[in-house]
Order: C-alpha cells, then structure tokens, then sequence
C-alpha cells in the first residue's frame, strides 16, 4: 500500500517481492560499517534514530518483504533493538536478522526506584539517575517495552 501523501524518499523504494539485504543503519555520522553482501541485492536505509516515524516506516518496509530477506541492523544499541522489536512483528526472526550494535552511542538506563529513565553517553558501568540521583549499576538487561536497560541500585546495602 502505498499513498500518494507520502513523501518520495527515504522508505519507498523496495520493490514489491524484494529478495536481498536490507541494510538498515541508524546514527548522526552516517559512517556506519555495513558487511559486504556478496553480490547479493541490497537496499540501504539510514536514519538519525529509530523515531516513531521512522519505526512506523520500517515496519511498512518489513511487511513488503518476503522469505528470503535478510535485514542487517547497524547503529546505537537502542534504535537498532527498537528496529529489532519491529521487525519480529513483521515476522522477520533469528537467522533472517542481523545485529550490529555500535557501543558508542547514549544507552537509556531504567531506574527501578523513581521509574525515570536517564540518558547515559559515558558508558560507564554505574551512571547516576537523574531522577532520584541514585547511583545505578547497569546490567545488560535491555527492557525492550521501556526501550531502556535496566538499572539497580549500586550501592543498595549501604543506602539502608
Ligand atoms: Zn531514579
């Protein structure tokens, strides 16, 4: 289904029965390292970060798509699982998906104690929420519903 109110661009361009790689890539720089694909055909997308338009995009992109296509997700951890999530709606599962997680970019950490969610660009392994100011150690549980990994309290025993 396509609209006619919807831009030319970015999104619309698989063909109908596409069989190949889509190459899906996420962040500011655009610099995103994508593995050669054989030969095989390949459709390109890039995105700033996964918004709700651009998930709403992608899954119209997913449900074009047939058997045999491959989806290769590459960028911050958050927007590429946020893709991930979409594109087990649309079917596309295991093998068919391929994850490449750039460590660089912010993490989300959910805190379980004020239920804030606090941006994290250090990548340390303790950030402190900016909600509650409680020092959260960052497992690596990622809350696919709060798209956030999830935090506890680093130093519980000596809060009490
Ligand atoms: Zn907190």
């Amino acid at each position: 289904m396509r609209s006619a109110s919807m831009p030319p661009t970015a999104g619309t361009g698989l063909e109908p029965g596409f069989r190949g790689v889509i190459c899906v890539s996420f962040g500011s720089t655009g610099d995103t390292a994508v593995p050669d694909t054989d030969g095989q055909s390949r459709f390109d997308l890039h995105f700033e970060a996964a918004t709700a338009d651009t998930l709403s995009e992608l899954s119209s992109v997913f449900s074009s798509s047939r058997v045999g296509v491959r989806l290769v997700l590459a960028g911050p951890p958050t927007d590429i699982r946020a893709a991930a999530a979409v594109a087990a709606d649309c079917g596309l599962v295991g093998e068919e998906v391929t994850l490449l997680p750039q460590e660089t970019g912010p993490r989300f950490i959910y805190c379980p104690h004020c239920l804030s969610t606090t941006i994290d660009e250090t990548a340390d392994t303790e950030v402190k929420c900016q909600g509650c100011a409680t020092t959260l150690a960052v497992t690596d549980h990622f809350s696919r519903r709060r798209g956030a990994y999830l935090g506890y309290s680093a130093h519980a025993e000596e809060a009490a």
